[in-house]
């Protein structure tokens, strides 16, 4: 089997698997009891909280647990735009964000908010300075991803948001960093963020987890209605062996980046030249990409027929376009490629466990399936 969807979510790693196991098995206590597995329970969610908060360079009670990035930006968005929205009505965010961001923007403008969305330029890439322009002393949020999952885009976070906090500090900063967390440098105070999103099954961690960062001082208005968990963030018992799960994976990605980067980068050098010597590829990502995200279109064939084909041979990627049902998302559209490559737009995604003899595999299995589908 080839993997190369990891931007889709990641196979858990063994460690991941048995720090998951092992919880269910011996700590299977209510972090809310007051009894000793309760104490355990919660050691082992402040443990994982730690690890999470080091990894970002923040404080432990910074950190949130959620049932996914999903969650965490819908905590972020609506949860700041409940706070700091009921006199300020400007919120901003982009064309390219993942339907989790878009649908809850979606929703504020349903309720009365004027929702700002910057394109890309011409040239596919956001200028900071459209952000800026656009918060003005009626604005109470800003939402910008990190980096894109469709292409593997780096938008300009830090830009944008330092603009932003110097014209006006009252605005309160969100990114959603689920593509970028533990691969490149995801730092609030770099990024000038006051939360950030993350999810554990794009990192070798369990599905149905994730975090939100939430600077100290910043009050969100609770969404998941119930008890006083997550210090009255949000109600419900939290997933402690899910949760476990995440602080190990973390853990494990903790402190190789550079050497994992690099293998990335070497990889998408090689699988670059190949493609650009098939005439019948066109590569849509940015050279200015992320290494281990890489959009392709097979020009004139259907993601989804070479999707399937490649399938037969056990390789595994992604249509381009992040679709639902049928409908495409339009996020390639908005940085600049054309309908028709769009829907031939094609997905890999790395992890820095893959190969360059599986990029040769894929290579010759593509060439196999243009033989066929050409016909
Ligand atoms: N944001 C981005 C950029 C994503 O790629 C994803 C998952 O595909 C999400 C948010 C949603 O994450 P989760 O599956 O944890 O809800």
């Amino acid at each position: 089997m080839i993997y190369f969807d990891n931007a889709a979510t990641t196979k858990p790693a063994d460690s991941v698997v048995k720090a998951v196991c092992s919880c269910m098995e011996e700590n299977f206590g209510n972090p809310s009891s007051l009894h000793t597995l309760g104490l355990r329970a919660q050691q082992i969610m402040d443990g994982a909280r730690k690890k999470i908060a080091d990894a970002l360079g923040a404080a432990p009670e910074t950190v949130y647990f959620t049932s996914g990035a999903t969650e965490s930006s819908n905590l972020a968005i609506r949860g700041a735009a409940g706070t700091y929205g009921r006199r300020k009505k400007r919120v901003i965010t982009t064309t390219v964000e993942h339907s989790s961001v878009k649908e809850a923007f979606a929703r504020l403008e349903s309720e009365g908010f004027e929702v700002i969305r910057i394109s890309p330029g011409e040239n596919g890439e956001f200028n900071p300075q459209d952000f800026i322009d656009a918060a003005d002393e009626n604005t109470c949020l800003v939402s910008m991803m990190l980096v894109n999952n469709e292409t593997g885009a780096v938008l300009p976070v830090k830009k944008a948001f330092s603009g932003i906090k110097r014209k006006n500090s009252e605005i309160v900063t969100h990114c959603d960093a689920v593509q970028a967390f533990m691969k490149i440098n995801v730092k609030p105070d770099d990024l000038k963020a006051d939360m950030i999103s993350m999810s554990a099954h794009k990192i070798y961690g369990p599905k149905g987890v994730g975090a939100l960062y939430v600077r100290k001082g910043i009050r969100l208005l609770k969404q998941n209605l119930g008890g006083k968990q997550e210090n009255g963030m949000r109600g419900g018992t939290e997933a402690v062996p899910l949760i476990a799960g995440f602080g190990e994976a973390v853990s494990r990605l903790s402190g190789n980046m550079p050497e994992r980067m690099e293998k990335l980068e070497e990889l998408r050098k090689y699988f670059l030249e190949k493609a650009e010597k098939t005439d019948s590829i066109q590569v849509n990502s940015a050279a200015t990409a992320v290494p281990y995200i890489i959009n392709i279109s097979l020009k004139g064939i259907r993601s989804e027929i070479v999707l399937h084909f490649l399938e037969e041979s056990e390789i595994y990627i992604s249509s381009g376009s992040a679709c639902s049902k049928g409908a495409k998302s339009g996020v390639l559209g908005e940085f600049g490629i054309s309908p028709a490559l769009e829907d031939s737009a094609l997905r890999i995604s790395f992890t820095h466990e893959n190969t360059k003899e599986e990029t040769d595999e894929f290579f010759a299995a593509l060439e196999a399936a243009e033989k066929r589908l050409r016909r």
